[in-house]
């Protein structure tokens, strides 16, 4: 009995034993099946990924990490990210532009109180700055009795009509919150004091000591070839740099708007002069003709010149003779430039 209980026993451990290899030996053959089935099913993409994929994707990234080289995904999303970025510093530029030139232009112009967050705070920016600091113009009656070149006798001078005009506008001007107005003259006399007679850089130097934001020069118009003459209407003069061209032109076609439907004057445009023996200004641009607008840029502010009226045309002659026009137009200056810069009128 004993014998068979061994042999038994013997037969039973060794069934146990086959059972157990058998048991690895399938599970061995299982899982070596399971991973060929694996490596058969995404076989190919895998072993790509694998050798391929992770190559591509760390040795581009090393190449742009080094050596900045543009590629595959990382160029794309690099190439785009610059040029949203460089919209966006473009978009930035553009708004903190408008914010230096339009203090006080977010109620008027853009209806602030629907801002979003951002908007928000560029305007509360511009609304801080516009609180502490008033925009300032310098409005600058062309010629004078004495130092600056004068135009020829036409019924009247040159330098009485733009002074007429200029306080006209100051006076209006005044009737806005936000702004502060200098005149470079209040008469007849020079106001190149100390620069020497007839230079016209004297009243942009005396722009700059007030800390101007803007140059207006105001003048009357004339051919040279003597009355009467065929040319008529408004024309304002701004500078080619690029740091102020676009928002001159705004400013300027404001102001044309408003002369040219508050007095009965033609519609000259918006102008540009270039006087390429004056050279470059610093951003390698040809220097503007005029020296009241060359030496603005110079000192750092725009300057503009607006031609009202020939003197030489028989219309707007009679229009020129009319004081009650020549403060017509002085208004219409001064709405032009308080809806460019949305001055609010000060209320009473
Ligand atoms: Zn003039």
């Amino acid at each position: 009995m004993n014998k068979n209980r061994r042999i038994k026993n013997i037969l039973l451990i060794t069934i146990g034993v086959l059972l157990l290899i058998f048991g690895i030996v399938v599970g061995l053959l299982a899982g070596r099946m399971l991973s060929e089935e694996d490596v058969n099913e995404t076989g190919a993409p895998e072993m790509a990924v694998e050798e391929s994929g992770k190559i591509k994707a760390s040795e581009p990234e090393r190449e742009i990490a080094e050596n900045g080289s543009i590629k595959i995904k990382e160029t794309e999303s690099g190439t785009h990210q610059s040029e949203s970025f460089e919209s966006g510093g473009t978009e930035t530029k553009a708004e903190t532009k408008s914010e230096n030139r339009l203090p006080e232009s977010t109620p008027g112009l853009t209806g602030a109180p629907e801002d979003t967050a951002a908007e928000t705070s560029a305007s509360a920016t511009a609304t801080t700055q516009a609180s502490i600091s008033p925009v300032r113009i310098v409005l600058d009656p062309g010629h004078d009795d004495s130092c600056s070149r004068n135009h020829p006798d036409l019924g009247f001078n040159e330098q009485d009509l733009n002074l007429k005009i200029a306080q006209a506008c100051r006076d209006e001007l005044e009737t806005y919150a936000g702004v502060e107005v200098y005149l470079t003259r209040e008469d007849g006399s020079c106001p190149d004091n100390g620069i020497g007679s007839g230079d016209v850089s004297g009243r942009t130097a005396y722009a700059q000591s007030v800390g101007a934001d803007l140059f207006v020069s105001l003048h009357n118009n004339a051919t040279g070839l003597g009355y009467p003459s065929d040319a008529n209407g408004a024309e304002v003069y701004i500078s080619v740099h690029s740091a102020f061209s676009d928002e001159s032109r705004k400013l300027g076609e404001a102001i044309l708007k408003e002369l040219t439907s508050q007095v009965d004057l033609a519609d000259r445009g918006v102008l540009t002069r270039v006087k390429p023996e004056k050279g470059c200004y610093d951003n390698g641009q040809v220097k503007d003709w005029y020296y009241l607008i060359s030496t603005s840029v110079e000192r750092g502010f725009p300057g503009i010149i607006v031609e009202h009226a020939f003197m030489d045309n028989p219309h707007d002659n009679a229009i020129l003779k009319d004081d009650e026009q020549l403060k017509a137009m002085g208004i219409a200056d001064a709405t032009g430039i308080a809806a460019y810069f949305g001055l609010e009128r000060i209320s009473k």
